[in-house]
């Protein structure tokens, strides 16, 4: 136990995490399926587990694979979210509603009915309309590149390659932003648009480095490495995690709430960043999802620690 001003004792974590990769990384790879469909992810080794936590206190623990970088894919929608958050706050929902979509993440269907005004930030369509907030703001990718390098405290980069890949084939992508586009909801090209969500979901970082940049979000917007301008007011931080447990893991969304109960947001590299609030953040890795494009083995990680530690928002 260590003590710390206030509060309890913070508990040390490691070995909870050593046990937690221990029992599952053998298992990393037998179920689920890497996602293909960008074809340089194609090619990851599904046999890999990480697990990484940093309290508020600034406490770490790690294990497994925790050091080797991936593709964080749709877990920088929450970065991008709050990078327009901070700079045009409230009017950015005026683009895009706060409502779960309970479609899978790259759905066209609700578009159409609704007018092309995306469900959420956290499916394609909703990030893609906070992309082009963001171009309108005159940022780019390596805006946001620089903003999680800083949340780090080390360099994070763009995975070019992969960025590439999914602009060659990320067809669905280009039809959501055109359709959205028809309706009058974004206002950039869809060119510049797209590019900066294509290279967004090309960061690259490993597990310690996503608990680290998340860390605002347990500590009401305070930034993670204690700089004295917040990354977030505590209000939009805690309607950031609203909006993880709500809409962070898609169509999952409700069984995450159901058996994890923390604001989650995962992406298809495989990655999952949780947030205990006041407590601490966690992040998870292992490339093979489900059939929703959630890491299928980040899920039992993630089950396991709430059993073992209590830790839940419920
Ligand atoms: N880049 C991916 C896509 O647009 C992100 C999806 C995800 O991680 N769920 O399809």
């Amino acid at each position: 136990m260590r003590t710390t001003p206030h509060g309890p004792p913070t508990p040390d974590f490691q070995p909870l995490l050593d046990e937690i990769a221990a029992a599952l990384r053998p298992q990393a790879g037998q179920q689920g399926k890497v996602a293909s469909y960008i074809p340089a992810l194609a090619r990851v080794n599904a046999a890999q587990f990480g697990i990484a936590l940093r309290t508020c206190e600034g406490a770490e623990a790690a294990a497994g694979d925790c050091d080797t970088p991936f593709s964080i894919q749709s877990v920088s929608k929450l970065f991008s979210l709050t990078m327009c958050l901070q700079l045009i706050g409230e009017a950015l929902w005026q683009r895009v509603g706060r409502e779960p979509s309970g479609n899978p993440f790259n759905s066209l269907v609700q578009l159409e009915s609704e007018h092309g005004l995306p469900r959420n930030p956290f499916i394609n369509a909703g990030a893609i309309a906070v992309a082009d907030r963001l171009v309108s703001q005159g940022r780019s990718a390596g805006d946001l590149a620089a903003m999680l390098s800083d949340l780090a405290g080390t360099a994070i980069e763009i995975d070019e390659e992969v960025a590439a890949s999914e602009a060659a084939t990320g067809f669905r992508n280009h039809a959501l932003a055109n359709f959205m586009k028809s309706f009058g909801k974004i206002d950039n090209d869809v060119a510049p648009v797209l590019e900066l969500y294509f290279r967004q979901c090309a960061l690259r970082m490993n597990c310690r480095q996503l608990a680290r940049a998340a860390g605002y979000l347990c500590r009401d917007g305070g930034h993670p490495g204690g700089g004295a301008t917040p990354v977030l007011t505590e209000r939009q931080a805690r309607r950031v995690n609203a909006l993880m447990l709500t809409c962070g893991t898609y169509d999952m969304a409700g069984e995450f709430a159901f058996l994890i109960g923390l604001p989650c947001k995962s992406g298809v590299g495989g990655g999952i960043v949780a947030v205990v609030p006041d407590r601490l953040t966690l992040s998870v890795w292992s490339p093979a999802l489900d059939a929703s494009g959630n890491s299928w083995l980040g899920m039992r990680a993630l089950e396991m620690f709430v059993a073992r530690t209590g830790l839940s928002v419920f």
